[in-house]
């Protein structure tokens, strides 16, 4: 399956992509986590982005496409691919198409998870990643078991210099204005599928799998 999974920062994309291309055994392609990765091992692509993640604004669009351009051309996305955080802007959307076609892909749906504002700020105001592996947890709703040590690779688990302050209202603004028109993007493309994501996470799973028909 070709799936794109939407949403505002902090709606729980990142959550439900690891858990679904566990049961899809399809490669998880998040650009966010790209872009920090890249940053960490000081490449010149982390170099370019910085800046632009540090304020909560969007990498320009001819870079993250660049990134995905490559990533989506390599082989283990024969077999399908979850998209997370990409695309994020109407001509990243439309660049994305365009690349489908070149490649003879199709998306089958775009799942778009629906949280309200208090829950979102709470969510990134919460959320810790790992340094190593990228997993998430959350500080109230979903700990690790050992304070600032990753479960699942024992990497240290820390608290993104975005999901602080202002740069969540920044962030959130921007998806405003760029990012929520892709809703409109996809309802006419007729892929949207609208998830409600103010559920428990394995709830918001199971919601995912059956407008998939899984
Ligand atoms: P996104 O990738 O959309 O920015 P994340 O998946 O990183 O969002 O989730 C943001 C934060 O909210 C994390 O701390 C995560 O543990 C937590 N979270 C995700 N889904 C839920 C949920 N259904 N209920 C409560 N907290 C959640
Ligand atoms: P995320 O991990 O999805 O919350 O993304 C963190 C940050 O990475 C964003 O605030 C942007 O600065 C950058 N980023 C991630 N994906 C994109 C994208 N598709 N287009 C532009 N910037 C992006």
């Amino acid at each position: 399956m070709n799936l794109i999974l939407m949403g505002p920062p902090g709606a729980g994309k990142g959550t439900q992509a690891v858990l679904l291309v566990k049961q899809l055994q399809i490669p998880h392609i998040s650009t966010g986590d790209m872009f920090r990765q890249a940053m960490q091992q000081g490449t010149e692509l982390g170099l370019k982005a910085k800046g632009y993640m540090e304020t909560g604004q969007l990498v320009p669009d001819e870079v993250t496409i660049g990134i995905v351009k490559e990533r989506l051309k390599q082989t283990d996305c024969q077999k399908g691919f979850l998209l997370d955080g990409f695309p994020r802007t109407v001509v990243q959307a439309e660049a994305l198409k365009g690349l489908l076609g070149e490649l003879n892909k199709n998306l089958d749906a775009v799942l778009n998870i629906e949280v309200d504002r208090p829950n979102l700020i709470r969510r990134m105001a919460g959320r810790l990643v790992c340094r190593q592996c990228a997993a998430t947890y959350h500080v109230e709703y979903n700990a690790p078991k050992q304070e600032g040590v990753c479960d699942v690779c024992g990497g240290e688990v820390y608290q993104r210099a975005d999901d602080t302050g202002a740069t969540v209202e920044k962030r959130l603004a921007v998806y405003d204005a760029q990012t929520a028109p892709l809703i409109g993007f996809y309802q006419k493309e007729g892929l949207l599928i609208n998830i409600l994501g103010n559920q428990k996470v394995e709830a918001v799973l199971q919601d995912i799998l059956q407008s998939l028909g899984i």
